[in-house]
């Protein structure tokens, strides 16, 4: 089918609807973006793009300018709170060697620039309050209109208002982890790579943004106690800094220079069973919220975008489309979010004994066989959801 002249409502202007709505306008759908805040920004927030989401930019033909704009990553260095270093995954061994750190402000401008360029209309200020499936699906807005479309796309996020449509009420369940995020001057001038210094129950990443002047600091605590879902809950920084007083003098140095910091619950949301129906469909978080341990939310979101539009306009049908599209993308979706769910406990082991030998056994490997302990994310990274399966 062709989606020449399709008329398509995307709810959302993240990531993944900003993806969808110019992939699908460059292949001549007729594109509405509903976005609810008043202005196309983003959290002050660093962002991993590995290869395979970064595969999905360049197919778009974003790909130069992401990478312009970027920190291109050397390493991932595993490190001990205290100790040091103890496993380094040179990413030059990458066949693909395309993987970034990037400010999430910059990945979400150039997504809106790529959207407008390509014929999208972004509304702002466009609530959606109720989404109705049907052969013609229809979107009320908290503002009083209603909007009629041949197709529409959940691109709304953890809170989305498709999903439940689709789906029934979700049950998210607190994962006994907060995490907090800040942006600190990177004066030590550290290198092109991610740092993650593990500890019992807690674990830090850092790593460097915009041409290496800022570093984005990611901290997660395991605890009883939860906090709201959601990322713009203000902490006071020597909150984090007490948690983390333990660590030694590289986490330490960081955590001086923080002067604002959010902090966030970590929360599991079972992957939606339904992706869709009546003309309407979901991508991103509003399908399957993963959490950040393995970076890959926006990748997800980007490879979902691609393949939503690459099946409507391959399949005979909206429906057979949209079909063919969960029936391609569920299966990774879930890979992905259960392989992010078993790395979290892999950082926080707590007996000092087991996480001497799992230190001790991670370097061997990575001294024995380096090049299988990078390989073993192959799966992962060297997937390109823009070559037709
Ligand atoms: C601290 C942190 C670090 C992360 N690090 C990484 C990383 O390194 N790499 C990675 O790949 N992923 C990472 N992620 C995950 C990633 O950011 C998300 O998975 C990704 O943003 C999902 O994109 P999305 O487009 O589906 O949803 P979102 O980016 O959440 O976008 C949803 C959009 O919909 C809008 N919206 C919501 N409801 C409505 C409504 N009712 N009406 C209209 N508009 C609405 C919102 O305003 C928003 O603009 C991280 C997440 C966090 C919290």
């Amino acid at each position: 089918m062709s989606v020449l002249g399709l008329k398509v409502i995307v709810i959302g202007g993240g990531i993944g609807g900003m993806a969808a709505a110019r992939a699908l306008a460059l292949r001549g759908a007729s594109v509405t973006l509903l976005e609810q805040a008043e202005a196309i920004t983003e959290v002050g927030a660093g962002l991993q793009v590995s290869p395979n989401g970064f595969a999905v930019l360049d197919a778009l033909g974003l790909g130069d300018e992401l990478a312009a704009g970027s920190v291109r990553a050397d390493a991932i260095s595993l490190r001990d709170y205290r100790r040091g270093e103890v496993l380094r995954l040179n990413l030059g061994r990458l066949a693909n060697r395309h993987y970034y750190f990037t400010h999430r402000a910059d990945l979400i401008g150039l997504l809106a620039r790529g959207a407008r360029d390509a014929g999208v209309r972004i509304r702002l200020l466009q609530r959606v309050e109720r989404v109705e499936p049907g052969d013609r699906p229809r979107v009320h807005t908290a503002n009083g209109a209603t909007l009629e479309a041949d197709l529409v796309i959940g691109a709304d996020g953890l809170h989305s208002r498709l999903r439940p449509e689709l789906n029934g009420a979700d049950k998210p369940r607190f994962t006994g982890q907060v995490a907090w995020r800040a942006i600190v001057p990177n004066h030590a001038g550290r290198p092109a790579e991610a740092w993650v210094h593990m500890a019992p129950g807690r674990h830090l990443v850092s790593y460097p943004l915009r041409g290496g002047s800022a570093l984005n600091l990611v901290a997660v605590q395991e605890r009883k106690d939860w906090t709201e879902e959601g990322w713009n809950h203000q902490d006071d920084p020597d909150n984090l800094r007490a948690v983390f007083d333990d660590f030694g003098p590289e986490a330490q140095d960081m955590l001086a220079r923080v002067e604002e910091v959010h902090l966030w619950g970590l929360f599991r949301h079972p992957v939606a069973r339904t992706w869709q129906r009546g003309h309407c469909a979901l991508l991103g978080d509003a399908a399957h919220p993963t959490l950040p341990f393995l970076a890959q939310g926006a990748s997800m979101a980007l490879e979902d975008a691609w393949a939503l539009a690459d099946e409507l306009a391959a399949t005979d049908g909206i429906d057979a489309g949209l079909a063919a599209y969960q029936a391609r993308r569920e299966a990774r979706a879930r890979k992905v979010i259960n392989a992010a769910t078993g790395n979290a406990w892999k950082y926080h082991l707590r007996s000092a004994p087991v996480r001497f030998a799992a230190h001790a056994a991670l370097k061997l490997g990575g001294t024995l066989a380096p090049s299988a302990m990078l390989h073993q994310f192959d799966w992962l990274y060297d997937h390109d959801e823009t070559a037709r399966p």
